[in-house]
């Protein structure tokens, strides 16, 4: 009660006041009951939306007619949500109907888990529990409210989420939940990509992401959203699991530890526009896929090492460090002193700022056109380009008078 935020204790006092039930539920009382300080709290209640918003000065109908309101309350957001039931899920999405209960215990019953199924009020000191949370949690299991492959059926995110709790929590998945899986797969294919992508994110930033990627392949749920990850054999498969262990947990750079020897650049960029993340997120997998062989270029002097500056820019350098390393130390540890080497060079070019764009050349597209006595051509992209190149390779070059002796001897040995 002491780790309890002032706001959300003042939201159910007030509730408990005016004679409803009201308590904290869902992933928070896990997190009080495990010992850890939960990430937001969740209030529901008996009293209707339109109660919720009698009983405070100030509330938001965040989302009325699911029964969420949101009291602001001393600066605070507090949402509160009406006990409810879910009618027959009709499409393996999202329930036909949504009825509202006067009864905490019905609102308990239609969630996932039983450690998720939980609800407290910490000022009567009241755990309510029906389903065997609290034995649940000290297993450490994930075990479904009710029947698995009824409630897997229902919603077909749930599967996942199962394993996403498995991977955050380190908990087991009780057997009779883990062979639901396979069986309601139909089910899980049908679910929104971006739903997917939700909790797949969270596994993959998870402390155990590695086993929680196991469990994906095993109940079969990888192959139905990353199949290009299943189908790459099971070394393979294996050492990009380690490589995602190894990386931080960053997501950009364990999706690409995830996918860099398994696919290109450009399929791992698909991958991630399939998979809904924003393009900018794609483009980054996309590129630190495509460069991640760092051991490969141990030997490459710097021009080169500049040349792929260039290519990924200078911002991704740590991101793209990231993702060779986790790789080297999931498959080649041995070559991980050499690619560390390789690591302190490219730092060392990248803090001396070279000019890595024709944007950063010490001449302007005008001072090239005039330099060459000519208008707006392609020749001034060919020259800029060319100019770009001698630079790269020498970034001493990168001097007006310098570019302009360059480009006359471009000029001549082009005869523009
Ligand atoms: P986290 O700490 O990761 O946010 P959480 O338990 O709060 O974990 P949420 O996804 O925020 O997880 O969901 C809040 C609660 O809503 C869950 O604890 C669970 O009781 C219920 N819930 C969420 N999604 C579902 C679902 N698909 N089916 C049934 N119940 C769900
Ligand atoms: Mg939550």
């Amino acid at each position: 009660r002491a780790d309890i935020p002032r706001p959300i204790l003042d939201v159910l006092q007030r509730l408990r006041e005016l004679g409803f039930a009201v308590f904290l539920v869902g992933g928070c009382v896990r997190d009080i009951l495990r010992g850890v300080a939960p990430k937001d709290f969740d209030v529901a209640s008996s009293a209707l939306p339109q109660e919720v918003q009698g009983a405070f000065k100030k509330v938001i109908p965040t989302g009325i007619q699911h029964g969420t309101v949101t009291v602001v309350i001393g600066g605070n957001h507090v949402e509160v949500t009406t006990f409810r039931s879910e009618g027959d899920y009709l499409d393996g999405r999202r329930p036909s109907s949504v009825t509202f209960e006067r009864d905490i215990t019905q609102d308990l019953s239609r969630r996932d888990f039983t450690i998720n199924a939980m609800a407290y009020d910490p000022l009567g000191r009241e755990l309510v529990d029906p389903f065997g949370g609290m034995t649940d949690l000290h297993a450490r299991l994930i075990r479904c409210v009710r029947s698995p492959i009824e409630r897997f059926s229902e919603d077909g995110l749930r599967p996942l989420r199962a394993v996403r709790f498995a991977a955050v929590l380190g908990f087991t998945l009780d057997p009779a939940t883990r062979d639901a899986i396979p069986p309601t797969l139909p089910v899980f294919r049908k679910v929104a990509l971006e739903r997917v992508r939700e909790e797949f994110v969270k596994l993959l930033l998870s402390p155990r992401a590695e086993l929680g990627l196991s469990l994906l392949v095993e109940t079969g749920l990888l192959e139905a959203f990353l199949p290009e990850l299943s189908s790459a054999g099971d070394e393979a498969a294996r050492m990009a699991r380690a490589a995602v262990q190894g990386a931080p947990a960053e997501v950009e750079i364990r999706l690409a530890a995830l996918l860099a020897d398994l696919v290109r650049g450009s399929q791992a960029r698909d991958i991630a526009l399939r998979l809904k993340f924003p393009t900018k997120v794609a483009d980054t997998v996309g590129l630190l896929v495509e460069h991640a062989a760092l051991e490969e270029r141990t030997e490459q002097a710097e021009p080169a090492l500049r040349r792929l500056l260039a290519q990924v820019g200078p911002a991704l350098l740590e991101p793209l460090l990231a993702v060779a390393r986790s790789r080297v130390e999931a498959r080649q540890p041995e070559r991980l002193p050499s690619v560390l080497r390789l690591q302190e060079r490219l730092r060392t070019l990248a803090a001396a700022k070279p000019p890595l764009t024709s944007k950063e050349l010490a001449l302007t597209g005008k001072d090239i056109m005039a330099a060459l006595g000519i208008g707006p051509s392609p020749q001034v992209g060919e020259a800029t380009r060319f100019l770009l190149e001698a630079v790269l390779d020498d970034p001493a070059l990168n001097e007006s008078e310098r570019l302009k002796d360059l480009l006359r001897i471009w000029q001549a040995g082009k005869g523009v």
